[in-house]
């Protein structure tokens, strides 16, 4: 199976390994505030890829001390998942991040993000943990999913303070996406949280897609002027086709009629080409005169 866009963007955020408890702990909160189940019931991490499924037992470990009640086999591949349910494991991690198992409604706990370094690592574990960006051969979108409402919104306003603009929000399933739909913006976050490659990657797809169009728009403008080309042309042979019935054609001065040869010999080719043929060669704009001469003296002996 083909590696997602989103699991080569994780392979690289996961290659910052924090070195700090601070950002250790932080981490760990943005995973558990975003993965699949954090709660006094028990803790649920699936993830599929196989760089995050690495990194986790080796965080927790820093962060709390404790391992995972169940985890994959270090050779699983698709669906990997985590879980820790023993209840002291629990009441240790809630009391870290200053809650306790009876507390119902989580929250980003302002202390455990204050320095920078913690931010960058709280949203890194965030994004490992709940969030995705698409292939951007496919479209710009990268989004970050929670189960908490209060954690959404203080997501949304710590997202404004360290990138410096809002993503967008909506409701689904009961839970709450934060998303972007921007390729700048959708690379500014990715350089951000430490995937400086697939950041290149959304600017390259967005400049090869600015070059498909632009050569595209060249392809149509270059429609148009050959169907002009072709129009011109078809009513210059119809002018001297009226010329030769009516008998006229021996009248002509030698230089249409060399003219009126050579276009009916390359009924295709442009003026410039077509002045390029005369004996000697003239301008574009002798062999257009001389072009109009003859459909107009095609008028004059049809009057
Ligand atoms: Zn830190």
């Amino acid at each position: 199976m083909a590696i997602s866009f989103s699991a080569k963007a994780k392979a690289e955020i996961c290659k910052i390994i924090p070195q700090k408890r601070c950002c250790a702990l932080a981490q760990c909160f943005g995973i558990l505030l975003f993965c699949n189940t954090f709660g006094a019931g028990g803790i649920r991490i699936i993830t599929e890829s196989r760089d995050f499924s690495q990194l986790l037992p080796k965080l927790f470990k820093k962060a709390f001390n404790i391992s995972f009640d169940r985890q994959p086999e270090a050779d699983a591949t698709g669906k990997l998942n985590f879980q820790i349910n023993d209840s002291e494991k629990l009441s240790a991690i809630m009391e870290q991040y200053g809650f306790t198992l009876d507390t119902l409604s989580l929250h980003i706990n302002l202390p455990v993000v204050e320095e920078d370094c913690c931010k960058a690592a709280f949203l890194r574990g965030a994004f490992l943990a709940g969030g995705s960006v698409t292939d951007p051969e496919k479209g710009y979108h990268m989004e970050l999913a929670t189960t908490h409402q209060s954690v959404a919104r203080e997501g949304y306003a710590l997202i404004q303070e360290v990138m410096g603009f809002y993503p967008k929000s909506s409701g689904r399933g009961g839970g709450q996406v934060l998303y972007l739909k921007q390729s700048d913006l959708i690379s500014d976050v990715l350089t951000y949280l430490g995937a400086p490659v697939a950041a290149m990657g959304i600017m390259e797809a967005k400049l090869e897609k600015e070059l498909n169009n632009r050569v595209n728009r060249r392809c149509n403008c270059d429609d148009a002027n050959t169907s002009k080309v072709v129009e011109a042309a078809q009513e210059q042979l119809n002018a001297i086709r009226t010329i030769r019935n009516k008998g006229q054609f021996e009248q002509l001065p030698v230089k249409l009629q060399q003219a009126a040869v050579a276009r009916e010999e390359n009924p295709e080719v442009s003026l410039t080409e077509l002045a390029a043929m005369m004996e000697p060669p003239i301008t574009k704009p002798a062999m257009n005169h001389r072009l109009q001469k003859l459909v107009q003296m095609a008028q004059e002996v049809n009057a």
